[in-house]
């Protein structure tokens, strides 16, 4: 019975520990949170990113927790 609850709570306090590491990535525009969640070492490249705030769409660089904006080249 012990050993079920330590467990059950093991379990739990990894789920929140991996909801803790996450952050929502920023758009580089408006600085809002877009829907895209990632980790502090989450390492995206060409990565296109569109704001649900500001309409803004790009492609990104994210690494060591910052977004680098690349300009997309015009159509
Ligand atoms: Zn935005």
């Amino acid at each position: 019975m012990r050993t079920v609850w330590a467990s059950r709570e093991y379990g739990m306090d990894k789920k929140e520990e991996l909801q803790s590491s996450l952050q929502w990535l920023r758009c580089p525009r408006c600085g809002g949170e877009t829907g895209t969640q990632v980790r502090p070492h989450t390492v995206l490249e060409d990565f296109p990113l569109f704001c649900p705030k500001c309409r803004y769409a790009c492609v990104i660089h994210f690494k060591d927790g910052r977004t680098v904006d690349i300009k997309m080249p015009d159509a």
